[in-house]
């Protein structure tokens, strides 16, 4: 599966946030059996409304939602790229996630250690992102040398990665992170860069972790985070951990009252949920029917024999065509008998790149 690693400096509240995560997970999984729970990674459901109305069309017994992992990855100080705590196996665990969730302390408390002695969560952003750009620039400057040489020598592989691993260079030279080549990426230049394997290549998610009486307007903090963010194309969310944590012993009646008092319309886990969706580039598509209503994932871009796989990898070899429904077709007309009626069922081939919240049937071989 696809997954979020979080990450942050130490006492920033990433535990927290982890174990709500998980707890949510754990309620969701006695109605979804196949919500796992490990002692690092969390998968979780993603929360989607349009699911719970194609299913009250559908007249669906059951309804089964889509999931990304999270992971939690602590560890990282000032001076990981150069082995300090648990530097090495830190990075190496960031290497293994398609997306990084920055957890960034803007909450005060006395009570509560800060490892750089100050509130200030953009430096304390910079401190772990020039962490992970030392450990980029390292890598590349221990492969590019070669490779420079390969390239000469017309050796293919090398003059294919080469560009990019120059462009990454003269970024990471300059103090700035190797995804700033992600904007407007072609897809085979995408293909590449992954290839290269950078920490810094990763899009990132900045989560402006506040207390409790900041959840719903933020403060000066997650302020400049937020603008930060803005400056870098990057996202960011406002969250508290410690009401995520309280959310997640609730019940849901309990829950929904608490969070009125809060001044919250939703769990800001559920925001974060959909963002870190949004950031490792996903897209939905449901299928629907008497049994069960479904959310499926795919990569933003994926053909339609490419989502039939995710269903069954006999789907996607045998794929003939998929009758397609946009959701706000689905939606309005009400049904898939209703959209064949009014010509919006269509019927798209082995080229069809598939939309978010298309309501898909597959026709295949056996
Ligand atoms: P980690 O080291 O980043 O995993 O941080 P933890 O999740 O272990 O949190 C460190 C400490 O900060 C714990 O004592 C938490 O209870 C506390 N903490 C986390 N979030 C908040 C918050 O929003 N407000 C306050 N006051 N304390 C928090």
């Amino acid at each position: 599966g696809f997954k979020c690693g979080i990450v942050g400096l130490p006492n920033v509240g990433k535990s927290t946030l982890f174990n709500a995560l998980t707890k949510t997970a754990a309620a969701q999984a006695a109605n979804y059996p196949f919500c796992t729970i490990e002692p690092n990674t969390g998968e979780v459901a993603v929360p989607d409304a349009r699911l719970f109305d194609i299913a009250k069309i559908a007249t669906s017994k059951e309804i089964v939602p889509t999931r990304i992992n999270f992971v939690d990855i602590a560890g990282l100080v000032r001076g990981a790229s150069q082995g300090e705590g648990l530097g090495n196996q830190f990075l190496a665990n960031i290497r293994e996630v398609d997306a990084i969730v920055h957890v960034l302390r803007c909450f005060e408390d006395d009570d509560i250690t800060h490892v750089e002695g100050k509130i200030d969560p953009v430096s304390d952003a910079e401190t772990v992102e020039t962490e992970l750009m030392l450990s980029d620039l390292e890598s590349l400057e221990r492969r590019i040398t070669q490779m420079r040489k390969r390239a000469t020598g017309n050796d293919k592989e090398a003059k294919l990665l080469l560009p990019m691993m120059e462009d990454a260079l003269k970024l990471l030279q300059d103090s700035k992170p190797v995804r700033l080549l992600l904007d407007g990426i072609a897809a085979e230049d995408l293909k590449i860069l992954k290839s290269l394997n950078l920490l810094t290549s990763k899009p990132v998610l900045y989560v402006c972790n506040v207390a409790e009486d900041h959840a719903a307007e933020g403060n000066e903090h997650s302020a400049a985070v937020e603008k930060m963010a803005a400056e870098q194309g990057a996202r960011s969310v406002l969250i508290s951990a410690a009401i995520e944590a309280e959310i997640a012993q609730l019940d849901d009646e309990e829950a929904k009252e608490y969070m009125e008092t809060m001044g919250l319309e939703e769990p800001g886990l559920d925001r974060l949920i959909r963002e870190g969706y949004t950031l490792l580039n996903l897209i939905t598509f449901f299928t629907a029917g008497p049994k069960e209503a479904r959310a499926w994932t795919v990569k933003k871009g994926s053909k339609a024999p490419q989502a039939a796989g995710e269903i069954h990898t006999d789907f996607e070899k045998g794929f003939i065509r998929a009758q397609t429904i946009a959701f706000d077709d689905y939606i309005s007309l009400g049904g898939e008998t209703a959209a064949k009626e009014a010509g919006k069922a269509r019927d798209e081939g082995k080229e069809y790149v598939v939309h978010d919240g298309d309501v898909m049937l597959f026709k295949f071989n056996v």
